[in-house]
């Protein structure tokens, strides 16, 4: 990439009026779902600047979410590293386990405000909807939560979680049964409930305003961030790490710092069993430009642009696409990608078990794999922040069942 010709970088001038990063992004959908985007946006662009709906908002995260999470400087992994200091940020530590209740509490309040009393979601692994049924629970919703028949199976425990808070899981027949299908049964319903229905989509992914909408409501990770290394270290970091899914947590995280020219950002996406076909999640490993449910960004796909199948040992990284955000900023050189393998993931996991007393979630680890490789590679007055974005109660019995096949 020319650094030469790219104009500053003003980190709020993303998305464009279009809903564009660059080239990414945009609007995909059927013609009727049209109004409720645009719907959408006016409530959200009213809502954001809103000091009422901010401060509300703030009071939930502190009181019901656990915010704000604390910056742990992880000692003993910093010392097997013998480099750079490793911090972790700890989204690990909210309620429901992960990050993703800051972006499901904020949808239901904005829905809430919107006058729609019922909610559907889209969940994979089965946390979105985890996340999704404890706010609806919280605010009085009426919610529905789509997942594939096979997810069901996978995580029958956090379907157990959902349905005790009282939402209705619908098990997805179709295709691979896994989250891609659970999205188009989402937008499907939405399709038809429009009016009273507002969809809670779990990561910066989508068509606009979801991305953006979706980026500011787990802004709040970097800017806590921030504040916490400042009355800690008294300066900034030189990296920043988080695993990249749709995106969501890694975005949140590095926002407030894309316009420090100085501070290292890196995504990691799942490696799987390698870089072959269907073996990986890592799009900007084996992707290419085209549009996958509502947006235009980079998909791993074949020659004829049929979607490949993925494969990651954590379910929250396992997706074709990824949130057109991280492509805009790849193609800038701002945020640079790597991927870590499952064998590597499950090496870390351990590791960081031991060392530190956290268990932390599989996708999480693939960003402390690659904070561990950093670590060494850097001198010891260097500083890494990696986000922890979930814990991993939720991957224990899993990763006991393959380590117990390896011996
Ligand atoms: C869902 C999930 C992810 C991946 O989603 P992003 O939108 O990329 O953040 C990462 N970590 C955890 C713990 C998750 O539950």
């Amino acid at each position: 990439m020319s650094t030469a010709a790219t104009p500053p970088l003003d980190r709020f001038s993303m998305p464009d009026a279009t809903g564009h990063f660059g080239p990414y992004g945009g609007v995909f959908v059927p013609e009727t779902l049209m109004t409720a985007l645009q719907e959408l946006a006016a409530a959200y662009e009213k809502a954001r600047k809103d000091p009422g709906f901010l401060n509300e908002l703030r009071q939930h995260l502190k009181e019901f979410a656990g915010r704000p999470t604390e910056l742990y400087f992880a000692s003993r992994l910093t010392e097997h590293c013998g480099g750079a200091k490793i911090y972790l940020k700890r989204e690990d530590l909210l309620h429901t386990g992960a990050h993703k209740i800051n972006n499901a509490l904020a949808q239901a309040l904005l829905a809430k405000r919107m006058g729609k009393k019922r909610i559907i979601a889209e969940t994979g692994a089965g946390q979105h909807g985890v996340a999704t049924a404890a706010a609806c629970a919280k605010f009085g919703l009426e919610c529905v939560v789509y997942m594939g028949a096979h997810d069901m199976e996978r995580q029958a425990l956090n379907v157990f979680r959902m349905r005790l808070m009282g939402a209705e899981v619908r098990g997805v027949e179709a295709g691979q049964k896994t989250l891609k299908e659970a999205i188009n049964e989402a937008m499907r319903d939405w399709v038809t409930n429009v009016r009273s229905t507002h969809y809670i989509l779990g990561t910066a992914y989508g068509s606009h305003p979801y991305p953006m909408m979706v980026r500011d409501f787990h802004r709040v990770i970097g800017l806590e961030a921030k504040e916490q290394i400042l009355a800690r270290e008294g300066r900034l970091p030189d990296e920043l790490i988080a695993c990249v899914g749709g995106g969501s947590n890694a975005i949140g995280l590095f926002f407030e710092f894309l316009e420090e020219p100085n501070i290292r950002m890196t995504g990691v996406e799942a490696g799987g069993h390698g870089i072959k076909r269907g073996e990986h999640a890592a799009r900007f490993a084996g992707g290419r430009l085209g549009v996958l449910q509502g947006c235009k960004t980079f998909l791993l796909q074949d020659a004829n642009g049929q979607i490949e199948l993925t494969h990651s040992v954590s379910a929250g990284l396992d997706y074709a696409a990824v949130g057109p955000e991280h492509a805009f900023y790849r193609d800038r050189g701002r945020i640079e990608f790597a991927f870590a393998t499952d064998d590597e993931v499950l090496e870390t996991f351990q590791l960081c078990s031991r060392l530190e007393g956290i268990i932390p979630a599989l996708e999480s680890t693939h960003a402390l794999f690659h904070a561990v490789k950093r670590a060494k590679a850097l001198s010891k007055d260097k500083i890494i922040i990696a986000n922890l974005s979930g814990r991993g109660d939720k991957d224990v019995q899993q990763v006991a069942k393959i380590l117990g096949h390896k011996g």
